[in-house]
Order: structure tokens, then sequence, then C-alpha cells
């Protein structure tokens, strides 16, 4: 008897066997028409961060039919909501304001070649930058507000292009996305799990669903089944809360590095796909945030401390009291650095950055951290020294060589540029530093209008479509700051485009 329990055990076995292809049509036809379906709608989108909310948006503006966003966790975002409101673009208003009329969306993808070292996709990168004008209007006409006359250079990119949300998370963007789409008649469900697709063959024609679940009991709620007659969006995120799946393709990530992701990103939907042939790129690619604090949990405030600690002041090892690196280099090259400091042990030297106190004394950044002590003030050279253990007489040489390398506006040691470092006098504020997982560059192969590549075929999977921090393969070995925002939301045009053309 066919029943939907059985026709599930077939599909997944005989996709991971690698044997659905081979299956013959008429047979696979006849159990994917054995499905009850609940319900049935024209575009299913999978996630409600920026790149779901950005696709559901523009494929009810596509006039594509229905649409519908499913959302595990209990409020909608993922990553997107709780991420720092940073967003590339190449000649943004505020850019052009401030005088700087030189920079271009190829000037943008030339930092992203550097940073992506070799491992990057440049056309995807093209096409990306090339709309990043477009997904800037998207978030002014949605009613998104950015810092007045707010522009700057963000780490690894030659220009001042990084503006940020009015207050400084990227929840600015995913609320005001999700009321407009609400308001131009997207659908949105929350507490829905994807558990798995329903396949016909090398097309994806429906998911099944847990609805009323509750994260992360997957005894909770009530499967269903929902029907996608024209497109299944993937737009689940990355998988960087997956402790074991992300050490399984990266050991170096054991898990006394912490996560600054959101509790949802743990990629089953990544790993459904690639049961039903999807073909994972870059998987062991995995970001590092290096400007993680040991002394909080998650993301922290230490990322928005930092952003005055890298260009103010200096980055010292706790082991010999020198610098080590350049501290405004891109991520993945400061974490590197960032982690060589260990005890003979291999546990972790925790280094230190110190900035003077004096000229952010009122700054909430400075503020927020000293409050929750992940931040201290300390008067001198000496208090630093003793707090952190480090060898004084170094300490002191190192500075007083820093401070003369600032006056002359040039770093012999690290090359780093100098022209936003100030001498450093005391007193300091100081933190402590160490990577934290932040990123997965791996994930779903698509092609660049955002069809999910089957490796067996290398040809797009009908009907199913993967944007975000799902996908893989576009950023190579590092991205860089303020990309993914623009990436996912470029993306949701893109990939809405890709599913009219394909009908
Ligand atoms: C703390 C932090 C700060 C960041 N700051 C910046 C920044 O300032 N600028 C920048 O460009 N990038 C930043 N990033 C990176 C960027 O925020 C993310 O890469 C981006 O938000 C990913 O968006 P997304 O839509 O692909 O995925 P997400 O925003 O993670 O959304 C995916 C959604 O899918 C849901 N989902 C997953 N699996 C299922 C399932 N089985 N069923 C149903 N739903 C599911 C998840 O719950 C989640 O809500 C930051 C990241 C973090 C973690």
């Amino acid at each position: 008897m066919h029943n939907r329990r059985n026709f599930l055990k077939l599909s997944a076995g005989a996709a991971i066997g690698g044997l659905t292809a081979a299956m013959p049509a008429s047979a696979q036809q006849r159990q994917c028409n054995e499905i009850n379906w609940d319900e049935s709608v024209d575009v299913l989108v999978v996630g409600s961060g920026f790149a779901g909310l950005s696709a559901a948006i523009n494929a009810k503006r596509q006039q594509v039919g229905s649409v519908l966003v499913l959302e595990k966790m209990q409020v909608i975002g993922g990553n997107s909501a709780i991420n720092g409101g940073w967003l590339a673009i190449p000649k943004n208003p505020i850019q052009l304001a401030q005088g700087i009329n030189d920079d271009s969306p190829e000037e943008l993808v030339n930092d992203q070649i550097i940073s992506g070292r070799g491992m990057q996709n440049v056309e995807m990168l093209k096409v990306i930058a090339d709309r990043a004008l477009d997904s800037y209007d998207l978030c002014i006409e949605t009613g998104v507000k950015f810092r007045e006359g707010f522009n700057i250079q963000v780490g690894g990119h030659n220009k001042a292009r990084a503006i940020r949300t009015q207050h400084g998370t990227g929840g600015d963007i995913t609320t005001k996305l999700f009321e407009a789409g609400k308001k131009e008649g997207v659908e949105y469900r929350l507490q829905h799990y994807i558990e798995d697709f329903i396949m016909d063959g090398q097309e994806i024609v429906g998911v099944k669903v847990r609805k009323n679940y509750r994260f992360p009991d997957l005894n909770t709620g009530k499967t269903i089944y929902i029907k996608a007659n024209k497109a299944v969006i993937l737009a689940h995120g990355g998988f960087a809360q997956n402790m074991k799946l992300r050490e399984a393709v990266d050991p170096s990530l054991d898990p006394t590095l912490d996560c600054t992701n959101a509790h949802g990103a743990t990629g089953e939907v990544t790993l459904t796909a690639m049961a039903n042939g999807a073909l994972p790129v870059h998987m062991n690619l995995i970001q590092t945030g290096h400007w993680g604090s040991p002394d909080e949990g998650g993301f922290g405030w230490s990322n928005a401390l930092l952003s005055i600690g890298w260009h103010q002041g200096a980055a010292i090892s706790v082991l010999n009291g020198k610098r080590f690196m350049d501290e405004r280099a891109d991520r993945k090259t400061c974490s590197e650095a960032i982690m060589k400091n260990r005890y003979a042990d291999n546990s972790p030297a925790y280094p230190i950055v110190l900035f003077n106190y004096e000229n952010y004394a009122e700054d909430d950044r400075v503020v927020r951290s000293l409050r929750d002590k992940m931040a201290w003030k300390l008067d001198t050279l000496d208090d630093v020294a003793k707090q952190f253990n480090i060898p004084a007489a170094e300490l002191k040489k190192t500075i007083k060589e820093y401070n003369q390398h600032v006056t002359d506006r040039k770093d012999p040691l690290f090359n780093r540029k100098m022209d936003t470092a100030e001498v450093l006098t005391g007193p300091f504020v100081v933190s402590r530093i160490w990577p934290k997982v932040h990123y997965c560059m791996g994930g779903l192969k698509t092609d660049l209008g955002g069809r999910v590549i089957d490796g067996r075929t290398m040809e797009p999977i009908r009907k199913m479509y993967a944007i975000g921090e799902a996908t893989g393969g576009i950023h190579g070995e590092a991205r860089l700051s303020s990309t993914s925002c623009l990436e996912c939301l470029a993306m949701g045009i893109i990939v809405s485009e890709t599913i009219k053309s394909d009908l």
C-alpha cells in the first residue's frame, strides 16, 4: 500500500542512494500523486531572513501568484534580525554626499576578490554588486531608516561604502520588509518547520512541514504537506549553530569556539537538499568573527566596541606584549593571527585591544561594554600589564614604537593604514578578543539566477531555488563585512525575476 509514510521513505532512501534519476518517471509520478496535500501555494519560501523576505515581496511584485513564507522559529528574522545592520552599497547617496564619487560595483567586487583568495565566484559577485542600488532602494521604499550622514570604511574594503541602519541592527530591515510584504499580500507563518522535500524526479513539488513546531523539539507540532506549484525558494540561512556539522567539515572549529548566530541556524534544509541531489560547495569554509570577546556570550557588544578599537587603538599579545597583526585587515587574516596566541598547553592566550578612553567616555559602545564587564577602563600601561599578565617593559616599548608609527602615519610592521590611529596615552579602554564562529561561506551551489544545481547532472533541480547564506561558493575563502546583507537582498530580487522567466 502506498501511504504517505511509504512514499517518503522511498523518496529519501532513493535520493540518498543516488537512485532517483534511475527510477521510472511514471512510478515516481504515481507516488507523488498519492500525497494528500493539505494546501497549495504558488511560491513557497523557506526562512524569513533578509533573503526570504526580499524574495517573498519581490516574487509578489513579479505577479507570479500566491507567496507563502514558512519560518520554524517563534519570531521572524533569523540571523538577519540580530545582525549589525551594516550594508555595503557602492554609490549610495551618503557616500556621494561625502564627496566619494569614484566608487563602483566593480570596486566592491575587486575587494571581494582579494578577500575570497581565488575561491570566490566572480560572476555571482558581479551580478549581486550590480543590484546594490536596487537593494538600497528596496530598503528605502519599504521604510528602512539608515543613520544620517553615516558611511564608513569597514575591514577589507578599499573605500567608505558601509551604511548602517538607524538602530544598528538588521531588525530595522526585517521588520520593514515583513510589514511591506504583508501589505502587498505575502503570507507568513511562524513555527512551521520544513522537515523534508517531496520530489518528482528532478523537480521539487512540495514540502513536508511540522506545523506549530516548538524549536528545538522535533516531536512538537503536526505534519502537513504543502504543494508548491511554481517554486520553492530555500532561504534557510547557514549552519553555524550545528556544532556536529561545523566540526565535521572543519575540525579546527571545536566546541570551545563560541558562535554569534541565532539558534535556528542549524542547516537541516541544506542536508535535505543534498539528500535530494543538490550540490554542496565550500562547506568547510566557515568564517570566524575576529572581534569576538571571551567575556560575553554570542555576538554581544564586542563587534561594536572594536569598530573603535581596530581604527584608533592597537591589538597586543599577552604572551609578549607585542603587536601581532594589521588590526584593519579582513576577518580571516585577523582571526588566523589571533588564534595563534596560545599557551604551551594550546589553551587560548586571549590578546587585548586597547584605545584611549577620553574621546569615547560618553560613547554608547564604551559605556555598555564597561557596564557589562567585557571591557575595562585602566589608567596606565602598568595597570594593563598587571591585569592581563603581560610583560610590562615589553608592553611599554611596543606602545612607544606604535605611537611613533601613528605620528609618522606609517606602520612598518604590518603595513596597517594609519589614517585613523590615535597616539595612545591612556587612560585606556581594554578588552580581550577571541574569534567566534560567524558565517558559512559554504552551502548549496546555484547558477547566477539562484537555481539549485543537482550534483549528479550539473543541471538545475526544477523549481528549486536557493539564496542567502544557505548558498555556497559566492564569497570564496572569506566574506567581506557588510556584504551578506547586500547579497541576500539582491538575490531576493534576482530569484524573483528568475522564477518569472522560468514559468
Ligand atoms: C550577529 C550577526 C551580525 C551580523 N552582522 C552583519 C552585518 O552587519 N552586515 C552583513 O552584511 N552581514 C552581517 N551578518 C551576516 C548576515 O546577517 C547573515 O549572513 C544573513 O542575515 C543571512 O540571511 P539569510 O536570510 O540567508 O538567513 P537568516 O537570516 O539566518 O534566515 C534564515 C531563516 O530560516 C529559518 N529556518 C532555518 N531552517 C528552517 C526550517 N527547517 N524550516 C523553516 N525555517 C527554517 C531560520 O530560523 C531563519 O529565521 C551578521 C551575522 C550575525 C550572526
